[in-house]
């Protein structure tokens, strides 16, 4: 298992994409009233540079989920923290690392949309471009567009591992 050289994306191509993702949300809701959901741990790193970049937003809370086993999804999503700040009847943003089968991006939704938000507004990272769509989920800003494979850094892991480090990485597997 290692590393691919050179980094899939630099940590100064996601900050100069963060400045222009930040710039388009600010400029399409207003973040007065706006609650922001961050998915951990994997969106921590993303969220944290695209927050500095916004005007104050109303709440900041977090949605845990697991559902990847090593570099698989196992299909089901086990739920590690709900958030707790009432998000009936506001403007929900929730910032997610990537959009790879949709599959727990769907859960997240659903459990949001139970809640009785206004609107709910879907950042990701990372999309993976997959042959066959799995769920048709559609998120209203990417970061990037990028090949099927397996990627960490920048907040992602491989089994905990390689969360820390600046770019992101292609992780190849022998
Ligand atoms: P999905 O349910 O869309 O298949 O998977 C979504 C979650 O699986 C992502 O939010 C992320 O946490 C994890 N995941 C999917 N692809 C990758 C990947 O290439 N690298 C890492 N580190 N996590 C991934
Ligand atoms: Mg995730």
């Amino acid at each position: 298992m290692q590393l691919r050289e050179p980094p899939l994306i630099t940590y100064n191509s996601i900050q100069k994409r963060v400045q222009e993702l930040a710039f388009q949300i600010s400029s399409e809701i207003s973040s007065d009233n706006l609650q922001v959901i961050i998915v951990l741990k994997g969106a921590m790193f993303f969220a944290s540079d695209l927050l500095k970049s916004l005007p104050p937003v109303s709440s900041v809370d977090f949605f845990k989920v697991c559902s990847y086993r090593g570099n698989s999804s196992s299909g089901e999503i086990e739920v590690q923290y709900l958030p707790t700040d009432n998000i009936s009847g506001k403007k929900v943003l929730l910032i997610e690392d990537i959009l790879d089968t949709g599959k727990t991006t769907s859960f997240i939704l659903n459990w949001l949309c139970t809640q009785g938000p206004q609107m709910i507004r879907l950042c990701v990272l990372l999309k993976k471009i997959k042959s066959q769509t799995v769920t048709h989920i559609n998120a209203d800003y990417v970061g990037f567009e990028v090949e099927d494979r397996f990627v960490v850094g920048y907040g992602m892991d491989f089994n905990n591992m390689y969360r820390n480090l600046k770019d992101i990485y292609v992780l190849e597997f022998d």
